[in-house]
């Protein structure tokens, strides 16, 4: 990084917006993986011309340049692995116009998914997508990441919202991809190609997505098992039941008894909880989640309840939510993994993924949760990093994780946390040769100088490759 262009950076964002203050560099070395990278300056736009001024200049120099939300990637995607400049978003947060004949907002890629919502909530809308990082993820990240979350079992991920995106291309191109109308095939889907590319492709600068009308009521059950077997085919039983629930979330014995601690709930002991919730008119919620409490009856959980007004709902949800955070206070290092399985086979997910520690003396732990209606667990490594040994099962327990559970299972290595660094040495078993060819060469088109996000496994693979920089 040469002392002419941090010059023109401060030309462009305004000195208080560049920043080469090691303590700060730190701020934004890392991520939720255990991966540690430094940046040589922090860039902080505020407009998409600033934005296109700064990619411009850094693909003139072939300087790196990792977009960066909130920083709560669980991959590794937004760290500056070749340093480079760190381009922080978060101060392009505004929401800049809601159309409530079409149904339609328009925002910054810096806004927070629950601001959102609150702003949303206001006019009896909202965005669906929920991540349990909602009070602090940016809709930026959540497109390039294609985040889903609780909700996704009925109302899909983030992608599925996206109608078009303003988005700068590495050479500081403007392009405005997708359409302003519900449908439109006039085209290759870019807005779809976007969403979902890490970062990898172009600079997210305006979003345009659809909301959809608040559900009048919530209907709320917890499950609970004393056997992790019987846990795992109520989801199917629930699942095959005939209505399609908002969420159907799954927390094994120790990710309970953690959250439960954290938020303040008395929850008796048992090997696995089933949250399942339903929506809509107040009677069809209501309905629905009775026919659910019958179908999962068939597999005698221990204990079972539907939430009691909205105060029990929120403090049900305050757990799950917490799961990750409350489980962080378990260990020094927790790295929470992303797998999808066909719904079929969770059951026998659940049991090889707790099998897992055992091989290495139990020396690491994992707690399991996640988003079970959509097959997609969350296997959360508890352990040391500062340990070889521990450090060392960590690495090994990941490789089982994807190569004989996800993989093996007929699954995928990320539902919604994406490749990043964590999950590169895996994404070319899944795809295989011709796919990654193809998608080496959109990047390639995209990206010739390979300057934006450079060193991740997505479109590279094992390798990172090239390195053209
Ligand atoms: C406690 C916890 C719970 C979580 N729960 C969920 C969950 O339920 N579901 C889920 O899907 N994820 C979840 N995540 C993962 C994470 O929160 C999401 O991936 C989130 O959308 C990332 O948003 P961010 O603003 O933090 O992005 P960052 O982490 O800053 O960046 C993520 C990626 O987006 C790119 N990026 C950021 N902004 C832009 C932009 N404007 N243009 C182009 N690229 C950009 C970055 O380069 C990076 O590749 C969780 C994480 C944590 C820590």
């Amino acid at each position: 990084m040469t002392s002419s262009i941090v010059r023109q950076l401060v030309d462009i964002v305004g000195a208080d917006n560049v920043n080469t203050d090691p303590a700060e560099i730190y701020c934004y070395s890392r991520d939720s993986t255990p991966f540690q990278h430094f940046a040589d300056i922090i860039v902080r736009p505020l407009s998409t011309d600033e934005v296109s001024r700064v990619l411009k200049l850094a693909n003139l120099n072939h300087v790196p340049v990792y977009p960066r939300g909130s920083g709560t990637s669980a991959a590794g995607s937004p760290l500056p692995v070749k340093g480079g400049i760190v381009l922080d978003l978060t101060r392009m947060n505004r929401i800049l116009s809601f159309d409530q004949e079409n149904l339609q907002v328009v925002l910054e890629p810096g806004v927070i998914c629950d601001d959102l919502n609150e702003f949303l909530q206001k006019y009896g809308y909202f965005f669906p997508p929920d991540p349990a990082s909602s009070s602090v993820a940016t809709l930026g990240g959540m497109v390039a990441n294609n985040s889903a979350g609780n909700r996704a079992i009925k109302y899909g991920k983030t992608k599925d919202w996206i109608m078009w995106l303003e988005a700068v291309l590495p050479n500081g191109e403007v392009i405005h991809t997708g359409s302003k109308t519900l449908k439109s095939v006039s085209g290759y889907d870019l807005t779809k190609l976007l969403s979902g590319s890490e970062g990898t492709l172009a600079v997210f600068t305006k979003i345009g997505m659809r909301v959809q009308p608040l559900p009048e009521a919530y209907r709320t059950a917890m499950f609970l098992f004393g056997d992790l077997d019987k846990a795992g085919k109520a989801i199917l039983k629930a699942r095959g039941a005939g209505v399609v629930p908002c969420a159907m979330e799954f927390l094994d014995r120790l990710t309970v008894r953690t959250s439960a601690e954290y938020a303040g709930l008395d929850i008796m002991d048992c090997e696995a909880m089933l949250l399942i919730e339903t929506d809509g008119v107040e009677s069809a919620a209501e309905k629905e989640l009775k026919i659910i409490v019958k179908a999962v009856e068939e597999m005698n959980p221990k204990y079972w309840k539907i939430a009691e007004g909205e105060r029990e709902r929120a403090s049900l949800w305050l757990a799950r939510k917490s799961a990750y955070a409350a489980l962080a206070r378990c260990a020094v290092t927790t790295t929470m993994e992303d797998m999808t399985v066909p719904i079929s086979k969770i059951p026998e997910a659940l049991k090889r993924i707790q099998r897992i520690p055992e091989r290495f003396g139990k020396i690491i732990q994992i707690a399991t949760f996640g988003h079970a209606g959509d097959g997609n667990l969350h296997p959360t490594f508890l352990y040391d990093e500062r340990i070889p040994e521990q450090r060392e099962a960590f690495f090994k327990g990941l490789s089982a994780i994807y190569n004989e559970v996800a993989l093996d299972l007929g699954g995928s290595i990320s539902g919604e946390h994406g490749v990043g660094l964590i999950r590169k040495d895996f994404v070319e078993k899944e795809h295989g040769p011709v796919e990654m060819a193809l998608m080496k060469g959109i990047k390639r088109i995209f990206d010739p100088n390979n300057i934006l996000n450079p060193g991740k496994g997505k479109p590279w693979g094992s390798t990172g490759e090239p390195e053209v920089i």
